[in-house]
């Protein structure tokens, strides 16, 4: 099938183009789009593209972050203000796909990937919308998700982590370092003095999009973390989740080694 590919100058106009066609898809850096278009499985006739500079702007203002939907997992890397998420943004693919992929098509992105969405889920980010679309909590719209495929994502906002120890990352594949995820781990962790208070615990692959652990998280509030903690948190991990069966791993295996890793993560760091 023919593709007419729509660059516009302006999000806006660009969000109103996906909106208004049922069969236009969103190209942002395209690593998963174009796989698609190669492979003529998804039934769509345009893509649309924007070069707003604001797509992929990277502001801080005191304590947040706002991130373009366009900003790369590279750009990330070279900016030592989100230090923090130099570990997420450094567990997705290699170096070429990294140049490419962006925040936004990550938020799309099915299991095997996510592994930036679930960092995100963590951190309690919003996601913005382009047009008069809003802005949603990260659990929202990871809920609507289906519904929001025509729906331009002008940019993600979160809280910048200052203490190193709050927030803690872990991709866990057979190959290393680039190999897709059995599962990944994204723990926020803040607090007074050494107790949690407002814990978020993610895991990525464990499902068809990031979810999280709210057995991990009651185990920790208010508490310190130590071994009898993190024990405790890797036991009620998988409290209401169901790990899902695919070519990487079983529902089993993944059963198995959740609550190891998320142990390992919280004593480790
Ligand atoms: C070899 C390889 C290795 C990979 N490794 C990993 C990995 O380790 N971890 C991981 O998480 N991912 C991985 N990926 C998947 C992918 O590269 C990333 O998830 C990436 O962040 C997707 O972003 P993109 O800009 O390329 O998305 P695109 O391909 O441009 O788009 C993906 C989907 O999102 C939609 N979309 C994109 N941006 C927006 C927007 N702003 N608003 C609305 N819709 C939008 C598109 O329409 C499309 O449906 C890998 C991919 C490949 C090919």
């Amino acid at each position: 099938m023919a593709i007419t590919v729509e660059t516009h100058d302006r999000l806006d106009d660009a969000a109103r183009a996906l909106a208004s066609d049922q069969n236009a898809r969103f190209h942002g850096g395209g690593t998963l789009v174009m796989r698609t278009v190669n492979e003529g499985d998804e039934p769509f006739s345009k893509l649309v593209l924007t070069r707003d500079p604001a797509y992929r702007e990277i502001r801080s203002s005191g304590g947040s972050v706002v991130l373009g939907a366009g900003v790369t997992m590279s750009a990330i890397l070279a900016n030592r203000e989100l230090s923090f998420l130099h570990p997420v943004a450094r567990s997705v693919g290699g170096p070429a796909i990294r140049s490419a992929a962006t925040v936004g098509g990550n938020l799309f992105a099915e299991a095997p990937y996510g592994d930036f969405t679930t960092a995100l889920l963590a951190l309690g980010a919003s996601v913005e919308i382009a047009g008069s679309g809003g802005q949603s909590s990260i659990d929202d719209w990871l809920r609507d998700r289906d519904r929001n495929r025509n729906r331009l994502v002008r940019a993600v906002s979160l809280d910048r982590v200052s203490d190193d120890r709050s927030f803690r990352f872990r991709k866990i594949s057979r190959v290393k370092p680039k190999g897709v995820s059995i599962l990944s781990i994204a723990a926020y962790l803040p607090g007074s003095g050494s107790r949690i208070t407002g814990a978020r615990i993610a895991f990525g692959n464990m499902a068809e999009k990031p979810v999280r652990s709210s057995g991990a998280e009651r185990a920790l509030d208010g508490q310190s973390i130590n071994e009898q903690v993190a024990e405790a948190a890797a036991a009620a991990a998988l409290d209401g989740l169901n790990p899902v069966s695919d070519a990487i791993a079983s529902e089993w295996y993944r059963r198995e080694v959740a609550g190891v890793h998320l142990k390992r993560l919280l004593i480790e760091g």
